[in-house]
């Protein structure tokens, strides 16, 4: 499903818009690629929804109460938002994207479909990356697993997933997360990164 590359493509400094279904671990893949490749840079994304136990504000989000948010969104201070699973509001600030990609250095968007979208349109340059899971049941099985999120919330999540799932055609590379560093490693080669040695932690790392 890769199509093919021409030079332009294996320049690392440009953006790579990395997306999937819910859980299938677009997290633990990127946080396995920036173990290992400190010098990409990961954007943080802003978002109205309250922290989860053990994320700290600017590291893992950037925590906006939906004032604050709607503010920046009418400053037109972002590059794509989304509201995502019919509640919370999520988008990447597209400052700090600028600045890395004006300096060269390889940015990393984890976002969801509707973002990728309206990356796609202001940002055609940009590769896109769809992670897929090895099968529908194995999605499911990583949503629960995690146990982030209660019965309800995860059929939310299900629902919005089987609709991201049918878009996998739309993207330029589609990575099945069947073992961590393996689909790591493809996201290597697809950014056009030289091969390094696997994180070994990355194996036995909790998915989000
Ligand atoms: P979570 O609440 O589990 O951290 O994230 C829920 C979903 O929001 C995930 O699918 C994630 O990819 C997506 N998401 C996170 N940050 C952004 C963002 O900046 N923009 C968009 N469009 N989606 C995001």
């Amino acid at each position: 499903m890769s199509a093919p590359t021409t030079p332009r493509d294996r320049d690392p400094a440009r953006l790579t818009v990395l997306a999937g279904p819910t859980a299938v671990g677009k997290g633990t893949v990127s946080a396995d690629l920036r173990a290992r490749y400190p010098e990409v840079w990961l954007s943080v994304s802003a978002t109205t929804r309250a922290p989860r136990p053990g994320e700290v504000d600017g590291v893992h989000y950037l925590f906006l109460t939906t004032e604050e948010f709607e503010r920046r969104l009418a400053a037109g201070e972002f590059l794509e938002t989304a509201v995502v699973h019919g509640q919370n509001r999520y988008g990447t600030l597209r400052g700090p994207v600028d600045e890395r990609l004006a300096a060269g250095e390889p940015v990393l968007l984890e976002i969801d479909l509707q973002g990728a979208r309206q990356v796609r349109e202001s940002m055609p340059d940009a590769r896109f990356v769809f992670l897929a899971p090895p099968s529908w049941d194995e999605l499911e099985r990583r949503l629960v697993g995690r146990g982030t999120e209660g019965p309800e919330e995860r059929e939310r999540r299900l629902a919005t997933a089987r609709v991201e799932m049918a878009a996998e055609a739309e993207f330029d590379h589609v990575i099945v997360n069947d073992v961590v560093t393996r689909a790591t490693d493809e996201l290597v080669s697809v950014i056009g990164l030289a091969p390094r040695p696997a994180n070994p932690v990355a194996e036995g790392a909790p998915l989000r």
